[in-house]
C-alpha cells in the first residue's frame, strides 16, 4: 500500500501518481492531489496524452506512405500524401 505525498490518503498501486513539479523530487500522489496540483483531472491528462501518441503514429504512417508514394507513382502522388498528412495534423489538433 502507497501513500499519497501531499494528503497522506492510502493509494492502491494502480491508482498512485508521480507527479514532478519544477525544481522539487518526484512525488507519488493521488488523483485529487494531481488535479489539484496541474488544474487539470487526471483522466482528461490521460485522454490527451493518449490521443497525442495517436496523432503522432498516424502522421508518422503518412509520411511513410507519402514517401512511398512518391518513390513508387511520383511526385504528384507524393505531394497528395504529404497534403492529407497535414490535413490529419491539423484535424487531430483542432479536435483536442
Ligand atoms: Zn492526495
Amino acid at each position: 500500500m502507497l501513500n499519497c505525498q501531499t494528503c497522506g490518503k492510502e493509494l492502491a498501486e494502480k491508482d498512485a501518481l508521480i507527479h514532478q513539479s519544477e525544481g522539487q523530487d518526484r512525488q507519488i500522489i493521488c488523483h485529487d492531489c494531481f488535479k489539484a496540483a496541474t488544474g487539470t483531472d487526471y483522466k482528461t491528462f490521460a485522454y490527451r496524452k493518449e490521443s497525442a501518441k495517436q496523432t503522432f503514429f498516424a502522421v508518422i504512417f503518412c509520411l511513410g506512405a507519402s514517401i512511398y508514394a512518391f518513390v513508387e507513382k511520383g511526385p504528384v502522388w507524393g505531394s497528395l500524401g504529404l497534403a492529407a498528412t497535414v490535413a490529419i495534423y491539423f484535424l487531430a489538433s483542432k479536435a483536442k
